[in-house]
């Protein structure tokens, strides 16, 4: 925690020219984007980094074909744009998958329609990705047995992309750039009040959580990150904005893997939206729903794992259906949707779209961010570099690229030395890749460092937490680089372990202690029973 530390030790000593509120991926990408370019930032999040919206997505970059049907072509064009954008800059971590998907006899409109659609979804997204694929009965049968085909006319096969390991840790990467391009981050630090001063600058009381702590932070101009609570955060500083946000509340239940195929089964549910089954590591992921709430909350009720289970059971052919006792882990989330005015009522509800609006007050030097996806975070990022800009604040590399993994001859240079160090030799059985594969897309240039880690002193690619992928050298790495505050922040947002394996497994792990020692040195007993403690059993 010593990152943590001397991070909120200068949280007060400095006046900033942007303080973030909110280390979601908006914020995170807001960070990332100014330190890189040279502003001087910091970034608070009252929880983890990623521990709100940013961690119960669909993990799905998408551009946004549901949107077709409601003829919003050039939103369709720019989210289109920024999952291609996504893809390139990210090639390891973000990823072309297949969506396999029928439509019900009887639906609204027939398979053949559909498919011509997703031809022009493809046009849309510039030829980018494979080529639509019509799928007959037969082939929904052959290819995919474990689809359901009692009800179903027909169906079509596309392309969008997906996050290799999950969203809170791509959240993270943008994170880990700002702190190394100097931004002041740091978790568990709530935001109380802000007022500004006479001579412009913002003062911010915050709270550190852990300790109760309270301390002022100094900043040239101020942005709201703070996703569903955005509103909240406005009201509280007096901010009026035309924007504001609405509540969708939608759910994932994880359960063993249900096809070897790594594609996305892709249903539309008895409410006529779109129901996915999305391949997560050894795990399959299904859901969502879409449930209009008026506060964010974290809580599966029992309508909601009904409505995911009954859907899936119809869907899915199943040896046995599944039930309650095969859930290994929940995922609860609330998108914040962007409304202008007074639009949002009931009657549009379900056709609000997912896009971001950046609403500024120019003479405060304060913006808000509303809505958005992690799909279209890197024109977040440049977005709110412009605005800032505007503020009168410097910019001193204005053109710097602060996005994207390490470029090609870097990383063919990462794989020769992994080569050259029979590195791949170390891959424990609990993976299903080449364990230079999955550093380089965790750790980008990083991964040289533990390379040399391991080469050192071999023990360190030895798995930790059995039953895990987690090396020794990562949990080091995790330590010292990724202010992990409490155990779930590793075991639900740095690592997907939480979301793969059930809590009795990682509760009765060999090894969660050791890890938990290098995580928290002499606290470790403590982490783990305050993270037994604060969550239900499934
Ligand atoms: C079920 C579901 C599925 C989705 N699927 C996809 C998908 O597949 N693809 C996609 O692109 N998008 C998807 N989304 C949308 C996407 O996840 C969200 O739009 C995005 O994560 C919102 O990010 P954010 O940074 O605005 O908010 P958040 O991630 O909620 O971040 C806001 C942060 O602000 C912090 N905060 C709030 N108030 C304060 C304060 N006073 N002081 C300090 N910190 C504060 C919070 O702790 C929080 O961490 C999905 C959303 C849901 C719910």
């Amino acid at each position: 925690m010593i990152l943590r530390d001397t991070n909120i030790n200068k949280l007060s000593g400095t006046t900033y020219d942007v303080l973030i509120i909110g280390g979601g991926i908006n914020g995170a990408v807001s960070a990332a984007a100014l330190s890189g370019k040279g502003v001087k930032t910091a970034l608070i999040d009252q929880g983890d980094f990623a521990g709100l919206t940013s961690q119960e997505s669909s993990n799905l970059a998408w551009g946004g074909i549901k949107y077709m049907e409601s003829y919003e072509f050039p939103l369709v064009r720019k989210l289109c744009k920024s999952r291609n954008h996504l893809i390139r800059n990210y090639p390891s971590t973000i990823k072309e998958i297949r969506f396999f998907t029928t439509v019900p006899k009887g639906f609204r409109y027939p398979p053949v329609f559909l498919w011509m659609g997703t031809w022009l979804y493809w046009f849309i997204g510039s030829f980018f990705t494979k080529r639509p694929r019509y799928l007959t009965r037969k082939t929904i049968q052959s290819e995919e047995p474990v689809v359901n085909i009692e009800n179903v006319a027909g169906g079509f096969e596309y392309s969008d992309a997906y996050l290799h390991d999950n969203d809170a840790r791509f959240v993270f990467g943008f994170i880990r750039s700002a702190l190394t391009a100097g931004c002041t981050a740091a978790n568990y630090v709530e935001a109380v009040q802000s007022a500004r001063t006479q001579d412009g600058v913002w003062i911010t009381k915050v709270k550190n959580r852990l300790t109760g702590d309270e301390f002022e932070v100094r900043s040239k101009s101020l942005i709201n990150a703070a996703g569903p609570l955005a509103d909240d955060f406005n009201r509280s500083v007096q901010q009026k904005t035309q924007h504001r946000v609405l509540l969708s509340k939608g759910i994932h239940l994880i359960v063993n893997r249900i096809t070897k195929n790594q594609r996305v089964l892709t249903f539309f549910a008895s409410d006529g939206r779109l129901f996915f089954a999305i391949p997560m590591g050894v795990r399959t992921c299904i859901g969502t729903t879409d449930t209009r709430v008026d506060h964010p909350t974290k809580e599966v009720t029992e309508e909601d794992r009904d409505f995911v289970l009954n859907n899936a059971n119809t869907l899915l052919n199943l040896d046995k259906p599944i039930e309650k006792a095969d859930i290994i882990a929940e995922r609860c989330g609330v998108r914040p949707l962007v409304v202008e005015g007074d639009a949002g009522g009931e009657a549009d509800w379900l056709q609000l779209s997912r896009k971001h609006a950046i609403e500024i007050n120019q003479q405060e030097n304060f913006l808000t961010i509303f809505g958005g996806k992690l799909t279209d975070c890197l024109n977040v990022g440049d977005e709110v570099c412009d605005i800032i800009q505007g503020m009168d604040i410097k910019i001193p590399f204005p053109d710097y690229k602060w996005y994207g993994e390490p470029g090609q001859a870097i990383r063919s240079h990462f794989f020769h030395l992994a080569h050259l160090a029979d590195l791949d030799s170390h891959t424990s059985p609990e993976s299903s890749e080449k364990l230079s594969t999955r550093l380089w897309r965790r750790y980008g240039a990083t991964a040289f460092i533990l390379l040399e880690l391991i080469q050192e002193d071999p023990k360190q690619a030895e798995v930790l937490i059995k039953g895990t992928e987690y090396i020794r050298c990562e949990l080091r790495e995790a330590a010292h680089r990724e202010m992990v505050t409490r155990l779930e922040d590793f075991l639900r947002r740095r690592s997907k372990i939480a979301l793969i394996e059930r809590r009795e497994t990682i509760r009765n792990s060999a090894g969660l202690k050791e890890a938990c020692e290098m995580l928290f040195g002499d606290q470790a007993d403590e982490k783990i029973a305050e993270y037994f403690a604060a969550q239900q059993d499934y």
